[in-house]
């Protein structure tokens, strides 16, 4: 039996589901919440706000408040090129990077068999939609230097192999083994100038 209240006992309970945080962890941020109720409050607030107005665009899957987000529903962005991303922290790094005019795809992750993840569960399907809309002229696969990244990449060659778009692959710049989020501007900027072309738009 728990020795905690039943209102201490369900906020630890909610803090050890997220990820990264054991039970320990949750105790002590529950305990910390106790001590700074004004913070808690605007926490509660902030969390539930999320859930009421956030959500992820039709299009892209990126955090939109509206069908659309505000990168697809730009009409200055060059609808024709599509970089496909695993997730939002890389969507953001590549926008950080600076002068990418582009439209964005989120694929929700990697293929990794091993984890029990395969091409049912990122938005791939999704991808196909829009290259057979007929607007996309290039896809930039942006995924991330590792194992998974580099797999799936070559699984997305492959599959959309006789589309009748242009396929590129962020130039080399990008570290082995390293996340889109980590690293400088300056060098994702440069991998993306330097985009080394798979497929051409004759298939
Ligand atoms: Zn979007």
């Amino acid at each position: 039996m728990s020795l905690l209240t039943p209102a201490m006992e369900a906020l630890v309970a909610e803090f050890a589901r997220l990820p990264g945080i054991g039970r320990k962890t949750a105790l002590r941020l529950a305990l910390h919440s106790l001590g700074h109720r004004e913070e808690a409050a605007a926490l509660a607030g902030a969390l539930k706000r999320l859930a009421e107005e956030c959500r992820f665009c039709k299009d892209c899957g990126n955090l939109s408040e509206e069908e659309l987000c505000a990168v697809c529903s730009n009409p200055r962005r060059d609808a024709g090129l599509i970089c496909v991303v695993e997730s939002l922290p890389d969507l953001l790094a590549v926008e950080r990077s600076g002068d990418y005019r582009g439209l964005y795809h989120i694929l929700g992750g990697a293929l990794s068999p091993l984890d029990g993840i395969g091409p049912r569960d990122l938005r791939i399907a999704e991808l196909e939609r829009r290259v057979a809309g007929g607007t996309v002229r290039e896809l930039l696969l942006a995924t991330n230097g590792t194992v998974e990244g580099d797999a799936t990449a070559l699984y997305l060659v492959e599959r959309l192999r006789g589309a009748d778009i242009a396929i590129s692959r962020l130039a080399r710049g990008v570290p082995m083994g390293g996340s889109l989020d980590f690293i400088d501007r300056l060098t994702l900027s440069r991998a993306i100038d330097g985009r080394e072309k798979l497929q051409g738009p004759e298939g």
